[in-house]
């Protein structure tokens, strides 16, 4: 019965069978640490805990969706579903909207994105008349931020010299008012900001005694995976909801605490044993993940490291190949490099896109990769996590602006990014007296536009009508909301906005492709109800509406599942494993970030985070660096990063870029070779084939089909004439990166004549026939 406990060693088993009590394991990465909890979880159940008892805090919700789904395959996928799992954002979003009222809140309350946030502090520091270069709204945000997630109420605030002193001195006087005047706008608009979820939690938890009795009650167990990034506020709710059974379970490594700028406190984890009493400590040391040359060459590296516990971390696995280390010239190099080194890769070792991860520093290093990927002569497809997401995008956010306005009318911040639009003659100044009207009488601006009548509010006739017919537009389809299910609502919004109608006029490649991504939310809406039907839960706008908003940018599954290079910052990465991981940008001040070279602790944390980097590799490392980078807008000489430099010579391989590389693939870089003057590019030794290395850099040349105009195909039936030979429906053809392929399909004609192929590489791809150059076997 118990034969699931076989797929473990033996500490980590004795970890999944402790029963009750305090308990921290803490491991390095790959050790099995995530591992152990899902099958702690599934061993609770087994030996009788109801799974509604019990309450496991992932990093993302994705994670947590895989948890359920392999404790699922234990104690049955029924049960496992009743398990409390998700980030500590959706668990506690949740329970706020049943216990949300006790604070005031409207159990429909939205959620602010972070860019929702921005645009309201931007708003009060406009109508504060503050200077907004000096109270730029991100950084006045961040602090925000860092207040409530230290508890730090704005009366905790008033009542602090320091911070008011720090303020004052950061040039910065007004700080306090603004914190007032955003949580009171907040809590107007019934909206919470991701912050607001852990903060009034712990309100809540902390003056709701009959609460806090519940919720002690209900989670008698709590596990929390990733301990050692929660910051005080999540360990304070976590403590709070532990107290009375005790039954405790955090995993963790300090080597990989990486959001200290967010808040995070490493010393949650390292107190764990002070905070609670008779802690049982469990140590994994083997690795199960990676080579032994990515263990140890991650070991030597985090060996710098002087404020960290001692933990061994050794694998039984093969060796492997050496991390190898690749120098380019410049990004651009770099990203081709990695991109035929990837094709490669999937070509000699079969392996899938999906299998490859490519690490970076900071957001704005994709744009070299994405080029490269893009481009005719690679064309391989990526998906980012992070970045603008598509739930970022701005047609998205103005159509899910209506469904959260018809939910919540309060809601200012949507409010505001669609009152105006479609256009319907309702200007900026109109929202700014709105606004002011909606100060002064202290109601939310949809309020003040019910009730026009009542107020002294100076606007002329045709704008009041405007104000009216929009008010009365938002009522109606608050009423649909009610009886209609998620799919049926947003469907209705649309169309009654005509918000598609009005990019359809736009006319230009990018309305088109707005249009396709609205279309693409409803098809997701349309799932989603879809789904929760068929598992008999709440199909209802609202909850759909809470999912988009809570679900991290990795939750976001990619669209499609053909397989594809996942490209993530380092911070994303945390907890994944990939067979292939490409580190791009190691150096000098941008990874370590020259941002974060100042003091020991934080160059720390870039050690820690480079540790993550390479430990989510399971066969083989690159690391990579240019010798030039455009940043700000200039190229710069770059030097490697010391981390490079740092590990152990015995477990890398320096790999070197050919000397003919640059001319093979000019036609690339244009735009970046054109503007380097020559004597820039240097490179410091002559350049030799090494043994891992010896295939040229793949030559894809780009040759115009000689009879393009005598093609006449038809589209999908036809057949296309190029480089003499026919393609049709059907035939087995060979790509010279992608292999074998079937034809599934053609469409379009003469120079746009594209085939879908299934390649057994790489999986479905569409192409440009004419730069396909295919052959038919
Ligand atoms: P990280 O610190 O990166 O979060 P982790 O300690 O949580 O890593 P896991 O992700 O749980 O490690 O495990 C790493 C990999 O090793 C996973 O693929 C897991 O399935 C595998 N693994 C762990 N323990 C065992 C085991 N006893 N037998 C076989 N495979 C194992
Ligand atoms: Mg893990």
């Amino acid at each position: 019965m118990d034969k699931y406990l076989d797929n473990l060693n033996e500490s980590q088993r004795e970890a999944v069978v402790h029963k009750d009590g305090p308990m921290i394991i803490i491991a390095g990465a790959g050790s099995g640490k995530t591992r152990v909890l899902t099958y702690r979880i599934a061993h609770l159940m087994n030996k009788g805990v109801d799974a509604f008892n019990i309450l496991s805090l992932t990093f993302t919700n994705k994670a947590a969706r895989e948890m359920k789904e392999r404790i699922g395959t234990v104690v049955g996928t029924s049960e496992a579903k009743n398990l409390w799992m998700g980030t500590f954002h959706s668990v506690f979003a949740r329970i706020l909207r049943s216990e949300g009222h006790h604070l005031g809140f409207p159990s429909n309350f939205t959620i602010y994105d972070s860019q929702d946030s921005v645009r309201l502090i931007s708003s009060i520091i406009k109508e504060m008349g503050l200077d907004k270069e000096i109270y730029k709204s991100k950084q006045v945000l961040g602090r925000i931020s860092s207040f409530k997630n230290s508890l730090i109420t704005v009366k905790a605030y008033y009542n602090n010299p320091d911070l008011i002193e720090a303020d004052k001195m950061a040039q910065r006087p007004k700080m306090g008012e603004i914190y007032q005047r955003y949580v009171d706008r907040c809590f107007k608009a019934g909206s919470m900001d991701f912050d607001d979820l852990l903060l009034r939690t712990n309100q809540l938890l902390s003056q709701y005694p009959a609460v806090l009795a519940k919720y002690q009650d209900r989670f008698r167990y709590i596990l929390v995976d990733e301990y050692q990034d929660t910051n005080h506020s999540q360990y304070l709710i976590v403590k709070a909801l532990s107290d009375r059974f005790q039954n405790i379970c955090v995993v963790g490594d300090d080597s990989q605490s990486i959001y200290a700028f967010r808040g995070a406190n490493i010393q949650n984890i390292l107190n764990f044993q002070k905070n609670y009493d008779n802690v049982k400590i469990f140590k994994l040391e083997q690795n199960y993940r990676s080579s032994n040359n990515i263990v140890e060459a991650a070991n030597s590296v985090i060996e710098k490291n002087k404020t960290k516990l001692d933990k061994e971390v050794w694998t039984d696995n093969n060796d492997g190949e050496r991390v190898k280390i690749m120098r380019t010239i410049t990004e651009v190099k770099e990203a081709e490099f990695v991109a035929n080194s990837i094709l490669d890769h999937v070509k000699e070792n079969e392996i899938s896109l999906s299998d490859v991860a490519i690490l970076y520093r900071t957001n704005s290093q994709t744009r070299a990769i994405e080029d490269v990927f893009r481009h005719r002569n690679y064309n391989i497809d990526y998906v980012i996590y992070g970045g603008l997401s598509f739930y970022q995008r701005k047609e998205i956010k103005d159509t899910l602006a209506y469904l959260r306005l018809l939910i919540n009318p309060n809601d200012e911040e949507a409010l505001k990014r669609v009152i105006n639009y479609p256009l319907r003659g309702i200007g900026s100044s109109t929202v700014d007296k709105l606004s002011v009207a909606a100060n002064h009488y202290n109601k939310s601006i949809f309020e003040i536009i019910c009730n026009l009548g009542a107020t002294d509010i100076n606007l002329n006739a045709g704008v009041k009508t405007k104000l009216n017919n929009f008010a009365t537009m938002i009522q109606h389809f608050k009423i649909e909301a009610e009886t209609k299910n998620a799919f049926e609502v947003a469907d209705f919004v649309v169309k009654q906005t005509r918000i598609i109608k009005d990019l359809e006029k736009d006319g230009t490649p990018e309305g088109v492709s707005k249009v396709e991504n609205i279309q693409e939310l409803l098809n997701a809406i349309k799932n989603f109800t879809v789904e929760q039907k068929e598992k008999g839960e709440d199909d209802s706008l609202a909850f759909f509406l809470e999912d988009a908003a809570l679900a991290s940018d990795l939750d976001k599954e990619a669209k499609d599942d053909s397989p594809k290079v996942s490209l993530m910052t380092i911070h994303m990465s945390k907890g994944l494993e990939y067979s292939y991981v490409y580190i791009i940008g190691l150096e000098e001040n941008l990874f370590p970030s020259a941002m974060s070279m100042n003091t020991r602790s934080e160059l720390e944390e870039e050690r820690r985070l480079f540790y993550v980097a390479l430990t989510r590799a399971e066969k083989q490392a690159y690391l990579c660096y240019a010798q030039m980078r455009y940043r700000w807008g200039k190229l710069v000489d770059c030097e490697p990063s010391r981390f490079i430099q740092e590990i152990d010579e015995k477990f890398v391989e320096h790999i070197a870029p050919q000397v003919t590389e640059f001319k093979q693939t000019k036609f690339l870089n244009d735009d970046i070779f054109g503007s380097v003057p020559q004597n820039k590019i240097r490179f410091k030794k002559p350049i030799q084939r090494t043994p891992t290395n010896k295939k040229p850099v793949p030559k894809v040349e780009f040759q115009a089909p000689k009879n393009l105009k005598k093609v006449t195909s038809k589209p999908t039936t036809a057949s296309a004439n190029l480089f003499d030979s026919k393609v049709t429906v059907g035939n087995i053809v060979e790509h010279t990166k992608f292999g074998k392929g079937e034809v599934l399909s053609l469409e379009g004609s003469a120079a746009n004549q594209k085939a879908e192929i299934r390649f057994a590489s790489v999986g479905v791809k569409k192409l440009l026939l004419q730069f396909a150059k295919l052959k038919i076997i």
